[in-house]
């Protein structure tokens, strides 16, 4: 039984259906064939019965069987079984006489004295059982002619049954012919069918073959294949589509994981390409210092001095590295707290101006506070850098403003300068981390190129938006960050 079940487990949907349909047509034909065979019976039946009764009356008043082909039977052979008529008369004495009037094969004549017997007594009857009668069955049938106390007499007429059963075995070999062609082509024809019908499912299923055999651990996966085709009904269409949309959504889950990735991959290769820099430049005036501590005493401070500068360098790069490190991770680093932008914005614009006496200033206020939810500390680094930014980036002289303003939901802080500008092509890639866009003049000037990326990051983890427009001249960094619940 079990190895039953799995082979048929093993076999296609489209066979097992097929095979389901032609078990579902032999049960209805099995059941038509049993319906119209027994209705075919008893009509035959009946009409034996009748033909039985019409030539007992022909015989009793005649004593006369009329022969004629086709009479008794039903047009079939076995019209040439001949009927039996007996007439039986009983007269004092216990004397029985047969007077047969046809030829017929040779009958039991005790059953036909019984039968008729019995009609005596009864009226027209029938035997219990057939009489059989040169191996042929025969329907009987007795009734009286004269019933006197000195002559009694009965008729008995038999009809060969050999016509009803052979059209009945007839009837059942038809049928069993018709319905055989009818569920061989059933099968056959719903196979092909419902192959066809279920094509589009062995085509998703192929497909998702392809992607199981796909190594999705690879570098470079190519996950281009979909499941193709037309057709197949509503449901199917349905499932096609709904499967190709998982293997897109695959597809661009595996695309961005590599693109992160590389991502990281990049961003590991450029810090410890940054780290070194100052570390090799730390060994250096190591070096020096070590010559100098021996030969030329004076020099020493110098190359001490610069060896601190280096390490701060270092320590400022490392800060940056840790602080996106921890914001990509979601770690929250920041400390929210219930602030105020405009004040954070008048302490950066004091710094600025402290540090950076070269550059003319403006600060210009429009609202009289901000309040809002952030880290004062990091909000404080975001305006920090863009203002560092905008003197480092551009010649002594140039001016630099911080404006603060309001828009519906958020407070808004752009820090502009009249500088160069960056060109459209770079102002895409100024916030990735470690760009940046004159590589020489940068360094010279001590930047990471990590401060974009951290106003970017720092900026979206408080909720806000930063963007850049720039031209010769108009260099403009706007912060948005959304303003505390209530106000506008
Ligand atoms: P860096 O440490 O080099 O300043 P940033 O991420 O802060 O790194 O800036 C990336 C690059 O964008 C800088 O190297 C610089 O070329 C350019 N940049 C940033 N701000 C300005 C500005 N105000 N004017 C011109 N160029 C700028």
């Amino acid at each position: 039984m079990t190895r039953l079940t799995a082979a048929w487990r093993r076999l296609r949907l489209g066979t097992q259906l097929a095979l389901a349909l032609g078990a579902l047509a032999l049960v209805v034909f099995g059941l038509v064939g049993v319906v119209t065979t027994s209705l075919l019976h008893q009509y035959l039946d009946n009409r034996l019965g009748e033909q039985l009764s019409t030539t007992l009356g022909q015989f009793k008043s005649t004593n006369y069987i009329n022969l004629q082909p086709g009479k008794f039977g039903h047009g079939s052979a076995s019209d040439h079984d001949p009927p039996i008529g007996v007439m039986v008369e009983f007269s004092p004495g216990n004397n029985v006489k047969l007077t047969d009037s046809t030829v017929h094969p040779p009958v039991d004549g005790q059953l036909v004295v019984a039968l008729a017997a019995r009609a005596l007594v009864s009226g027209p009857v029938h035997p219990e059982q057939d009489i059989v009668a040169g191996g042929i069955r025969y329907r009987f049938m007795a009734a009286t002619v004269t019933n006197s106390p000195v002559l009694k007499k009965v008729a008995v007429v038999g009809l060969s049954e050999s016509d009803t059963e052979a059209t009945i075995r007839r009837m059942i070999m038809v049928n069993l012919v018709t319905f055989g062609i009818a569920l061989v082509v059933l099968v056959g024809v719903g196979q092909q069918v419902l192959r066809r019908g279920l094509r589009p499912l062995a085509d998703m299923s192929s497909t998702a073959h392809t992607v199981a055999s796909t190594d999705l651990t690879a570098n470079s996966v190519d996950l281009s294949v979909r499941a193709k085709g037309e057709g197949g009904g509503i449901e199917v269409e349905e499932l096609r589509s709904a499967f190709n949309v998982m293997i897109d959504h695959i597809d661009h889950s595996l695309a961005a994981r590599s693109a992160a990735e590389q991502r990281l991959r990049q961003f590991v290769a450029d810090a410890s390409h940054e780290l070194r820099t100052p570390l090799t430049s730390i060994r250096g005036y190591a070096d020096l210092f070590a010559y100098a501590a021996a030969n030329e005493p004076a020099e020493r401070e110098r190359h001490l001095a610069r060896m601190r500068e280096e390490a701060g360098r270092m320590s400022l790069l490392l800060d940056d590295l840790l602080l996106l490190a921890r914001l990509d991770a979601a770690e929250a680093p920041l400390r929210p707290e219930p602030v105020d932008l405009v004040e954070i914005a008048v302490a950066a614009a004091d710094g600025f101006q402290a540090g950076h006496p070269d550059h003319p200033f403006t600060l210009e206020v429009e609202p009289s506070a901000l309040p809002l939810v952030g880290d004062p500390m990091r909000l404080r680094q975001v305006l920090d850098n863009l203002l560092t930014n905008a003197a480092v980036h551009t010649d002594a002289g140039t001016p630099v403003w911080l404006r603060l303003r309001s828009e519906p939901g958020w407070a808004v802080a752009e820090v502009a300068d009249g500088g160069p500008g960056i060109s459209p092509e770079n102002q895409a890639r100024v916030f990735d981390r470690f760009y940046r866009v004159d590589d020489s003049r940068t360094r010279r000037s001590g930047g990471t190129g990590l401060g974009l990326s951290v106003v970017h990051s720092l900026v979206t983890a408080h909720g806000g938006a930063v963007t850049l427009q720039s031209r010769p001249g108009a260099t403009v960094f706007t912060v948005r960050l959304p303003l505390s619940a209530g106000q506008v």
